[in-house]
């Protein structure tokens, strides 16, 4: 019997239908092809095929380990001024603000954050703190995405391991209604809703995949795609680029884990990252009280979406998903294998 499920913070109904559901082997997924490496402009040697770079950790032998570089089709750029206006008095319009950078991974055109060592996953979590340190400092950014396209299907459109950061004028309305949800709850009760869930979570524990160095691998209540994977800081934080180095070493060993198991499971399946960052918490001129009490009420966390199904018709025309693999079977699945690289 199907089952329609909402969870507390998204207000989305999701259908959990296990009758069409399949075995993790049935969603596995070959690596895909990799591009040639002569002609790709994130390896090493070809440095002079990206736009000039913005960032860089310096590898200790003259080269690099991670590289930020602007985005060579960016979707938003800087710009002197935002140009806010209403068109025809009544649509609202502004400049392409913003910013799009690209944080190559790594020198090595074959690996992944699943398979690089330990050490160097931590240089690329440092470099995303870093990368949104500065660009949230540019008080027009309202809101900073750190984000993963990996494999075609997921979008990307080189196969060397890369991550992108885009910089947005304006806060998504996804992320409003997120922030909302977490604001009105911290309105009635006083707590964060992120903390109230984990802790329930935790109690229940079939949707916990594991604990790692105070961050939780867990699959949502309302999971909308089959293995829908995510990361939480155990303790409460609503800034991503606050991270001790502590944190960041047990954030990054918990990535490389989830996205370790997800390989070890599914093959090599496509799939995207996001980050959940609160956004830009610098006032705005005539909005004083801007997300006044978003350390108290928001909670950072990273959402990783393996690309198994389609969205289609009926997604779009409702807002709904259907997820054929109930969250509590893989968190099982999850929690039973053990990646190759741990
Ligand atoms: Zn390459
Ligand atoms: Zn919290």
């Amino acid at each position: 019997m199907p089952e329609l499920r909402r969870g507390p913070i998204t207000d989305r109904w999701v259908i959990i239908a296990p009758e069409r559901a399949k075995r993790p082997t049935d969603y596995r997924s070959e690596s895909p092809e990799k591009d040639d490496p002569a002609k790709c402009p994130f390896c090493p040697g070809h440095e002079h095929m990206t736009p000039p770079e913005i960032y860089r950790v310096h590898d200790g032998n003259g080269g690099w380990a991670v590289r930020v570089i602007p985005n060579k089709f960016p979707a938003l750029t800087t710009y002197p001024e935002l140009g806010r206006e209403a068109v025809g008095g009544f649509f609202d319009r502004m400049h392409g603000v913003g910013a799009h950078e690209v944080v190559v991974e790594t020198p090595d055109h074959e690996r992944d954050l699943a398979d690089l060592p330990l050490g160097h996953v931590i240089k690329v979590v440092e470099t995303y703190v870093r990368r949104l340190q500065e660009l949230m400092a540019n008080t027009w950014h309202r809101y900073v995405l750190l984000f993963k396209n990996h494999g075609p299907q997921a979008g990307a459109s080189l196969s060397h391991a890369h991550s992108q950061i885009i910089a947005t004028p304006v806060t998504p309305r996804d992320v409003r209604d997120r922030l909302e949800a977490a604001r009105d709850y911290y309105h009635k009760k006083e707590r964060c809703i992120f903390c109230d869930m984990l802790l329930a979570e935790l109690q229940m524990g079939k949707r916990i995949v594991e604990e790692v160095n105070n961050y939780v691998i867990w699959t949502p209540f309302d999971s909308r795609f089959p293995f829908e994977i995510h990361i939480y800081p155990q303790y409460h934080s609503h800034d991503f680029t606050q991270m001790t180095s502590e944190q960041i070493q047990g954030l990054a060993r918990a990535l490389k884990r989830a996205l370790g198991k997800l390989k070890g499971l599914l093959g090599d399946p496509p799939f995207n990252f996001v980050l959940q960052n609160a956004p830009n918490p610098v006032p705005r001129p005539g909005r004083p009280d801007y997300w006044a009490t978003l350390q108290y009420d928001y909670h950072w966390h990273i959402e990783i979406i393996p690309r198994l199904t389609q969205v289609a018709g009926f997604e779009w025309g409702t807002g709904f998903y259907i997820n054929p693999m109930p969250p509590e079977d893989a968190a099982q699945y999850l929690r039973e294998v053990e990646p190759a690289d741990p």
